[in-house]
């Protein structure tokens, strides 16, 4: 076995729980020049679990949110810790465990100390391995401080597949590697782990399964609160698109495709085209993916829905005129009109899970209530939806320019300690966890924008709880009793859940 990835798991009550396409690629690539790669993923081992009585969920939770973590990565002894990473270890069977290079895909950081504390116990039982950490969490320059630690041999930024390739050749590589992502034409088809697809099958209602499928890169829109705004619209080629769609059929019968990464419409045209091409392909797995509002015209819908679109993710964001106009948030037109284009696409059998966001710099009473009045209204049309609280992205117009936006960023926690992000995850300050803070010039300082935001946040949720999610659990308990259960218990990846 030349390498062994593993993405590590992620605490059951976080949304992260769907199937990766970065490992898959890699593990593509990587079988392309004759190297065996295995890809375990913790988190749905974990979640096909029954909770509350599960060791390894206590020892996730435990590895993020133990004091002692550090000390442990620093090469002191903690039995607890010790005792938990060993665990995780537990469920990576022993042949897998001979590969010579050991990685660790991270997609966010609820992944990040189970990844560390796991590596730390390698270390300590087998000191030949080599170890490299990569994934998109590590796009953030903050966590490539990692690299402290003389066991996490290497960090990657970006897809990755050189390195690891020169790393399972035995060849040198630098301890930091930052690299561009490839032109969506020249990336391989994804080849995905069997077992992890089983796993995922376990997690979700009737055992279906929705295989990840990177069709286009970055947005035409150019949203200033969106890391996604600055990044040229890229398409993966139509016939290349639908060769591998194919492929992928034939191989893992999924029960959808979801389509990565953000904006299926960004341009009308290439999806008229991808859907014409499916329709003569004979392609008959359903998909979906984010959308835009603007461009979905009447035609448009009915032909997505007769090349298979069964859902799609969309973003409203605010029911306020000024706060769109402010923020760049041009996809979404005015109430009328969105509720004639939700209205098409239920009309062709198309769930939606919509978006509303609150908490924009400046937002006042009057705009929030529009954004309530929206939510109420279209939700009507929707499976599920999702209300989240602005936040300030690294890298995002916003963040490059806060005070044309009227706001003052406050200086990193973690800029006079690269390691701080080891403390524990759950008594980080509250005000810290969702966004960078940020006061408003000549209106609320951070500590007041917090309580206000977490206050609406709370009626908001309410709201979900007693209507919209209480529709969608009735509408899947007579498929899956127990996985509307689980739903109403942890409620995470609600995301997903818009096709089942
Ligand atoms: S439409 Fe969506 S993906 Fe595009 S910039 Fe706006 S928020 Fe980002």
């Amino acid at each position: 076995m030349d390498l062994l990835l593993i993405t590590p798991p992620a605490p059951r009550f976080t949304r992260e729980s769907f199937v990766h396409l970065g490992p898959a690629l890699l593990k593509s690539h990587l079988s392309s020049q004759g190297k065996q790669v295995k890809l375990i993923d913790l988190t749905a081992r974990i979640r096909a679990r029954i909770p509350w009585v599960d060791p390894y969920d206590h020892a996730v939770l435990l590895l993020n949110d133990s004091k002692d973590l550090s000390a442990y990565l620093h090469g002191f002894h903690r039995e607890e810790i010790d005792r938990a990473a060993g665990r995780l270890w537990e469920l990576i069977p022993a042949r897998d465990r001979t590969a010579r290079v050991i990685g660790f895909s991270v997609f966010s950081r609820h992944l990040l100390k189970p990844a560390l504390a796991m590596a730390a116990w390698l270390q300590r039982h087998d000191k030949k391995k080599k170890i490299v950490f990569g994934g998109w969490l590590f796009s953030d320059p903050l966590y490539h401080d990692i690299t402290a630690f003389p066991w996490a041999n290497h960090v990657v930024s970006g897809p990755g597949e050189d390195t690891v390739e020169k790393l399972t050749n035995g060849e040198p590589v630098s301890q930091r590697i930052i690299s561009e992502p490839l032109p969506l034409k020249t990336l391989p088809c994804p080849v995905f782990e069997n077992e992890d697809l089983l796993w995922y099958r376990r997690v979700s209602i009737r055992r279906m399964l929705l295989l990840p499928y990177l069709l286009t890169r970055g947005c035409r829109h150019q949203c200033q609160f969106c890391p996604s705004s600055r990044a040229v619209p890229e398409f993966m080629p139509i016939e290349k698109a639908s060769t591998e769609l194919l492929a992928l059929q034939e191989t893992y019968a999924p029960d959808a495709f979801f389509f990565s990464e953000v904006n299926l419409n960004n341009q009308t045209m290439y999806l008229s085209e991808l859907c014409q091409c499916m329709l003569d392909s004979g392609l008959r797995t359903p998909w979906g993916g984010f959308a835009s509002l603007i461009g979905l015209s009447p035609t448009l819908i009915r032909l997505m829905a007769k090349a298979g679109c069964r859902y799609l993710q969309i973003g409203i964001e605010s029911g306020s005129k000024r706060i769109r106009t402010r923020f760049n948030i041009f996809k979404v037109p005015n109430l009328p009109e969105v509720e004639s284009i939700l209205a098409n696409l239920r009309a062709a059998g198309i769930r939606l899970n919509l978006y509303f966001m609150h908490g924009f710099p400046h937002e006042n009473e009057r705009e929030f209530a529009q954004s309530v009045d929206w939510l109420h209204r279209l939700s009507r049309y929707a499976a599920t939806c999702v209300v989240s609280i602005f936040s300030v992205e690294p890298g995002t117009p916003i963040f490059l320019h806060p005070e044309e936006f009227g706001i003052r960023l406050h200086p990193p926690i973690h800029r006079n300690d690269s390691l701080a992000f080891l403390e524990p995850m759950f008594s980080l300050p509250k005000t810290h966890m969702v966004t960078i803070p940020f006061d408003e010039i000549n209106g609320m300082n951070w500590a007041e924008k917090f309580s206000q935001n977490l206050r609406r946040q709370q009626s908001l949720q309410r709201f979900l709880t007693n209507e919209v999610y209480a529709r969608h659990l009735l509408r899947i308990s007579p498929c899956s009793p127990l996985y509307a259960l689980k739903k109403k218990w942890f409620r995470p990846y609600f995301h997903y859940d818009v096709y089942l």
